[in-house]
């Protein structure tokens, strides 16, 4: 007689919280199956980790470009040991204490689907059936490349919980996780080599990778553009040989290094989750409906819409704030389909209303579409762009303040599109420029939002004006 709720949620990370969550407050039962910690990888392998660790690093950075303040000398162990309360040690009892008050039932173990609703929670725990649904939020694992194979890399699992920097560290990989990683952990004394494909964050526009290159190399960071690893050994006292691979150039520079970072993406975590039993494929992305419903391959929904994906694991958009968001609206439709109601929202923001911040040294945040995606998408767009250090208020927010912000307005609509600000600071500035992307803000309606005198806000003002406001 298999345990029975209405919802199961495969996976206790920051998504499946969410899922239950939201499921339990709309009046039904849920459980969530977790192999590892309650958090999942974002509590305790992921943002938290990593954004303690950053954090020193850009008030250290900052107070370095402020006459007047000295003393800018990170403690490392110090900072590390910051880390490990925000990763709270890596115990989940706060979380555990978190769901059991939420009301949700947790099953420790690898979860499986084995059929239609049933799940196995752990290889001889108990069978759940679920009377609703079924969610999976089992997230995403680190891609290691072969050449990586066999020298045992760090990968962000190491970066973001090592207990002491590396002498000397090399980086693979020029996305999100590879800056943030080398702004951290060159800042905690590893000498740093980033080797980089393309240019850093290559899926923004160019000055943003452009400052943030400029940033890491003035900490000291060896930054390779057109750089990857032809091969790599490590050898019986540790040391790892990384041949590097120069586009258009000669190979075979060798760069030593105590750890090597395998920074270079993300693959699905539904190898072993029974994917096989109804009719999917182990190991692949599962693409979702507007309600997070899983769809198959010929667009259909799974056996009349049990299955639900959301967080990494459907690929819209791997952020935590995006995974709880969908947690959120597959919770709320399972609730309202069990009531026989119509879902009360839909996954409206989707993949173009996505707000992300870099934590790098400058900061770069971005909100909706760049002006490739504006344009690709059959927008007629105006891009509007502005040097931020001329605002009065980063001048007085940092000496030398360097930073740009870009625009990107749907001319037709007379709207904002697309935001992506690079500088000291932009993360929190990010969040007016989503409610402006996603609220559709008129121009002419924005001109009356009057940003308080002397912040790096004003940005705001001079971004009208350079547009003819
Ligand atoms: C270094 C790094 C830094 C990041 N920084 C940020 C950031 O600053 N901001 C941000 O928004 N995003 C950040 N991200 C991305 C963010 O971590 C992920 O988008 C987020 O964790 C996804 O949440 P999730 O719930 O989908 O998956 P996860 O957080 O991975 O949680 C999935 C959970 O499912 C469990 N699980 C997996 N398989 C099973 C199974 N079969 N049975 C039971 N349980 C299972 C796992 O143990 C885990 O607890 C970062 C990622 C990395 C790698």
């Amino acid at each position: 007689m298999a345990d029975e709720f209405d919802v199961i949620v495969i996976g206790g990370g920051p998504t499946g919280e969410n899922a239950a969550d939201r499921a339990v407050r709309g009046g039904l039962t849920a459980a969530v199956v977790e192999s590892e910690l309650v958090g999942g990888e974002c509590s305790y392998w992921a943002c938290m980790p990593s954004k303690a660790l950053l954090r020193p690093v850009a008030v250290a950075a900052e107070a370095g470009h402020m006459r007047g303040v000295t003393g800018t000398t990170l403690e490392p162990a110090e900072v590390l040991a910051r880390r490990d309360y925000w990763a709270a040690d890596w115990k989940d009892d706060r979380q555990v204490d978190w769901l059991r008050g939420a009301g949700i039932e947790l099953f420790r173990g690898v979860g499986r689907i084995t059929g239609p609703r049933t799940v196995r929670a752990g290889d001889d725990g108990p069978l759940l059936r679920a009377r609703h649904a079924i969610v999976v939020a089992t997230g995403s694992d680190a891609v290691v490349p072969p050449e990586l194979a066999t020298v045992r890399p760090w990968t962000s699992r190491d970066a973001t919980s090592a207990k002491e920097a590396p002498p000397r560290l090399v980086i693979v990989g020029g996305g999100v996780v590879g800056c943030e990683m080398a702004t951290a952990w060159s800042a905690l004394g590893s000498k740093v080599t980033l080797l980089s494909r393309g240019r850093l964050l290559d899926r923004l526009p160019d000055f943003a990778g452009d400052l943030v290159a400029a940033g890491l190399r003035e900490a000291g960071v060896d930054v390779r553009i057109g750089a990857s690893v032809a091969s790599a050994q490590r050898s019986d006292d540790g040391t790892v040989r990384v041949t590097v691979a120069a586009a258009g150039g000669p190979d075979g520079e060798a760069i030593e290094a105590d750890e090597v970072l395998a920074a270079t993406g993300r693959a699905p975590r539904t190898k072993d989750i029974g994917l096989e039993t109804v009719g999917l494929t182990p190991g692949s992305w599962l693409p979702v409906d507007e309600t997070m419903r899983v769809v198959g391959a010929d667009g259909g929904l799974i056996d009349g819409g049990w299955l639900y994906a959301c967080g990494d694991v459907n690929h819209l958009a791997l952020l935590t704030h995006m995974g709880k968001y969908q947690g959120r609206i597959s919770g709320d439709a399972i609730a309202a389909r069990a009531a026989g109601r119509e879902p009360p929202v839909t996954n409206e923001a989707g993949t173009r209303w996505v707000p992300q911040v870099v934590f790098t040294a400058p900061e770069v945040a971005a909100v909706g579409l760049t002006q490739q995606d504006a344009e690709r998408a059959g927008l007629r767009v105006r891009v509007v762009d502005y040097e931020i250090g001329k605002v009065a208020g980063a001048g007085v927010y940092e000496d030398g303040y360097t930073g740009h912000a870009q625009m990107i307005v749907d001319l037709d609509r007379e709207v904002i599109v697309g935001m992506i600000l690079a500088g000291p600071g932009t993360g929190e500035m990010i969040h007016a420029a989503t409610i402006a992307v996603v609220g559709a803000v008129p121009l002419r309606r924005l001109w009356h939002a009057v940003p308080s005198y002397p912040t790096v806000s004003e940005l705001w003002l001079r971004l009208l004006e350079a547009y003819g406001l």
